[in-house]
């Protein structure tokens, strides 16, 4: 038994994938993005498991993976050999002798950076493998599009690499159609351009999971999602139909369990700073759970946890390894009842969309903040 723990069902994350590859079409690739230890749901097992599929359940297998620096492409080469990997960001020179090693694909926005990667892997008697990442209006990496035309042209001349693909990253996809459409015009005429020039590549992309909701792929042959292959969909002020919603299927529950339950008088205050007063008699029980495993601290006095299928709201502040909830309304609770912090309970949901509005943040960093100590249990079956 444990006091917090964090519920994986990879039948939920399955058949995300299969609605995504549905969705997109039998030409698109699937890149399915793993970094940050899969959003929080374990790389490892992510990958293992996703790699392990067949059958029926094949559309659910990724064509590459994605992944944000070299420790997480060693741990999905740990579980599996010779599946393509994307580094998402540039590769320093200190990190190039272990890309070319476990075979990632880095990411390339200068010539410079191309030519010291073709460099080593001829000193190696090797060939490395790339893809160019072209700056559209995310402003974080990438050459500029009004560069990428040449710089694709330069890098595909140089002997000791492999141009496999070609990326942009939208924006502000769930929110802004117009900018949005700006950067995806901008990619579409680079991709034309280089077309032209009789250079084909592996894999052409722009969008990760809001892209791929709200916009049309059909110039690119690959997308990225992450957040919607864990069951979340990304909100903004542009709306996405109920049905996508009900398609998609959250893959993780965030669980924790009661260890006390006591009485408080009116005026008793609770937790650090007394920022909560007692306005009456109240019943509270304190949850084994804390910003300490990635219940954020930001929630404190908002927002709720499910006990015994009822909403309990959060009293005082959130600590390290405790929060204190309101159970005046519930009957019969007592040490060692169930918590859920995301998941449901009976007729009831808290999703990390929820705890993020609560926390004043996003799902991504609710997922990504759930901590070490929280044990990940893993339901559903593997392969058929
Ligand atoms: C993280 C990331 C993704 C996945 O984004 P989601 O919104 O979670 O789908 C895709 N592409 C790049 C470049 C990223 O950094």
């Amino acid at each position: 038994m444990y006091r917090c723990w964090a519920e994986i069902n990879l039948n939920a994350i399955t058949e995300n994938l299969i609605w995504i590859r549905q969705r997109m079409g039998a030409f698109c690739k699937v890149m399915s993005i793993v970094k940050a230890d899969a959003y929080g749901h374990g790389l490892k097992q992510i990958s293992a498991h996703l790699m392990s599929l067949g059958g029926g359940l094949l559309d659910a297998v990724p064509d590459a993976f994605g992944v944000a620096n070299l420790k997480e492409a060693a741990d999905i080469r740990s579980v599996g050999a010779g599946w393509p990997i994307l580094m998402l960001g540039d590769c320093l020179e200190d990190e190039l002798a272990t890309a070319l090693m476990h075979k990632v694909m880095i990411s390339i926005s200068t010539f410079d950076e191309a030519k010291k990667f073709s460099d080593f892997a001829a000193s190696k008697g090797e060939i490395g493998e790339v893809q160019i990442k072209v700056d559209t209006g995310m402003g974080r990496l990438g050459v500029q599009a009004t560069d990428a035309t040449e710089l694709t042209k330069q890098v595909s001349m140089l002997p000791n690499l492999r141009l496999l693909g070609i990326y942009t990253h939208l924006a502000a996809a769930e929110d802004d159609a117009d900018f949005t459409q700006k950067q995806i015009s901008l990619f579409k005429d680079v991709v034309e351009k280089i077309k032209s020039f009789g250079i084909h590549l592996t894999y052409i992309h722009a969008f990760s999971s809001g892209g791929i909701l709200l916009e049309d792929n059909s110039a690119f042959n690959t997308v990225r999602p992450g957040l919607i292959s864990y069951g979340i969909v990304p909100e903004g002020s542009r709306k996405f139909p109920v049905s996508i919603q009900n398609a998609l299927h959250p893959v993780l529950s965030f669980k924790s369990r009661v260890t006390y339950v006591k009485n408080i008088e009116k005026g008793k205050t609770i937790s650090y700073g007394h920022t909560f007063t007692a306005p009456k008699t109240m019943k509270v029980a304190t949850v084994s759970a804390g910003y300490g495993d990635g219940f954020p601290r930001a929630a404190s006095n908002q927002g709720c946890v499910l006990i015994k299928g009822k909403k309990c709201n959060v009293l005082g502040r959130v600590t390290m390894d405790q929060t204190i909830v309101d159970v005046s309304e519930i009957e019969d609770v007592k040490n060692g009842d169930e918590v859920i912090l995301i998941g449901k309970q009976g007729n009831l949901e808290i999703t990390a969309t929820d705890l993020a509005h609560w926390a004043n943040t996003i799902p991504w960093e609710i997922l990504t903040g759930i901590t070490y100590r929280v044990q990940r249990i893993y339901h559903g079956t593997t392969a058929s």
